[in-house]
């Protein structure tokens, strides 16, 4: 079977995102990429995080064709591989409807420097897409043109998106995003938050490079 770790890695992955509330039901969708053979092996569209085996996540190349799996691959294969042809680091998308990332997508409005580990994205702010219907070359367009720099976007009436050099990675920028939104909201409720400047958020992207035990770059925490 091609790309099995992989596989078995997107199902190890798609049952922690479902038990941790980040999206539930067959919302969202994961992938991983293997640079080397230009292969994505991503969930299979509209099957249940713990009714996907690893047999049932399908192996695509970059323009969506079927490698091998005998499912339909996520309609959002478009949205993933368009992050693998643009982020030279990309290994792996986590594309979540996590609750308070998607109260901002609906807000059309961006996550902010509320706290400081919205850093761990590459950037001191998290921009919000243009609604685009799911599953279409629109939306893939329209996520990976305003993510610009950035590891981490929001997407329209829709959702949050994340991408890491590891699966790891983009999972954990995925539940840091939602903490951040979580407390954006939160602090909205009873007052403005406080936003920290660019010069504050570059020094701590500076200092997230030292932070922690030794670890491989990128590699995120998750709370
Ligand atoms: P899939 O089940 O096709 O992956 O779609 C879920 C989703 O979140 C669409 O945006
Ligand atoms: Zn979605």
């Amino acid at each position: 079977m091609l790309m099995q770790k992989e596989r078995e890695e997107i199902v190890a992955y798609g049952k922690i995102m479902s038990s941790a509330g980040l999206s539930s039901g067959t919302s969202g969708n994961i992938s991983i990429f293997n640079a080397e053979e230009k292969l994505v092996a991503i969930s299979p569209s509209g099957i249940g995080y713990f009714d996907t085996k690893p047999e049932d996540v399908v192996v695509i190349d970059l323009e969506g064709n079927i490698v091998e799996g005998d499912k339909k691959p996520s309609s959002e294969w478009a949205l993933h591989t368009v992050f693998y042809k643009t982020k030279s680091e990309a290994r792996a998308v986590v594309h979540a409807h996590s609750r308070f990332c998607t109260t901002f997508a609906v807000l059309n409005q961006p996550i902010r420097a509320v706290h400081y580990v919205i850093g761990d994205a590459g950037t001191g702010t998290v921009p919000c897409a243009p609604y685009k219907t799911f599953g279409s070359i629109e939306l893939a367009e329209a996520a990976i043109e305003a993510c610009g720099d950035g590891d981490a976007v929001l997407l329209g009436n829709h959702g949050l998106l994340t991408c890491g050099s590891s699966l790891k990675s983009a999972y954990g920028l995925a539940c840091n995003m939602e903490f951040i939104a979580e407390v954006q909201y939160r602090a909205m409720c009873i007052g403005e938050p406080v936003i920290l400047s660019d010069k504050e958020m570059e020094h701590v992207m500076n200092e997230f490079k030292s932070y922690g035990q030794v670890k491989k770059p990128d590699e995120k925490s998750c709370y």
